[in-house]
């Protein structure tokens, strides 16, 4: 059964950490593909300075996955996904795995990759309990977070946990999985803060994005 997976965020910038992840994540589930999202209006937090063109454009850089129209897959199996840029209105994650799933059939796996935090406070994403009538979702271990043990999410997920990786891959949608994941110690806040006070931020972003930054006068003091 082909595998595709999905990683949001608001990539503002993308840095090394959404990139290790991205790629334990894809060889860890064996995913033929790993779509990189950025979220263009995100729902739970302060709208980015930086336009979602530009957060895209730097994602397209870091994964160097072409332009669209040519597949846009780079060699890892990575992918930047604009289709959240293409839509009105707040970015709800539940519309894009509908949509998704839509595209893609019954007969795909398709895996929704999310933080512990973000776990941890499903309950307030839009419709959550329908989420995995779309997807599976894997969930990455993050130190001093836990599974919830009590409350909706909780009772969500008793019946839908599972430790099997084969579980999630051969079949399409309905089960929660957690990852333990290498998390590197690297915020976008902690570079947009460098970068406001002209502080370096090589090697935890990408040389071409360091680039895209400078030419596009991005995240100085008054853009941050
Ligand atoms: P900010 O500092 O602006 O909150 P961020 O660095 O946390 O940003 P996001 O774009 O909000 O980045 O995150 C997108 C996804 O990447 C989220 O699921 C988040 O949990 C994950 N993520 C962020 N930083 C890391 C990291 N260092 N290692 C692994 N995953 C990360």
């Amino acid at each position: 059964m082909k595998a595709v997976g999905i990683f949001g965020g608001t990539f503002d910038p993308v840095h090394i950490g959404h990139l290790r992840t991205a790629v334990e994540l894809r060889e860890h589930l064996g995913l033929d593909e790993l779509h990189l999202m950025p979220s263009a209006r995100p729902p739970h937090r302060e709208r980015p300075g930086v336009s979602a063109e530009h957060r895209l454009a730097m994602l397209r850089l870091a994964i160097d996955g072409g332009e669209p129209g040519d597949g846009g897959l780079d060699c890892d199996g990575l992918l930047a996904d604009d289709r959240e840029l293409r839509r009105e209105g707040l970015s709800y994650t539940v519309e894009t795995l509908a949509q998704l799933r839509n595209e893609l059939g019954g007969d795909v796996a398709l895996c929704l990759c999310i933080g512990m935090d973000s776990l941890v406070n499903l309950h307030t994403w839009q419709r959550w309990q329908e989420l995995s009538d779309y997807a599976h979702i894997v969930v990455a271990a993050r130190p001093g977070w836990h599974l919830p043990e009590t409350g909706p999410v909780a009772q969500w997920l008793a019946g839908r946990y599972t430790d099997d990786v084969q579980l999630i891959s051969h079949s399409p949608s309905g089960r929660v999985l957690v990852e333990a994941m290498t998390l590197l110690p690297v915020s976008a806040t902690q570079i947009r803060e460098n970068l406001a006070t002209g502080h370096s931020v090589r090697y935890l972003v990408p040389d071409a994005v360091i680039q895209y930054i400078h030419q596009h006068g991005l995240y100085k003091q008054e853009n941050s």
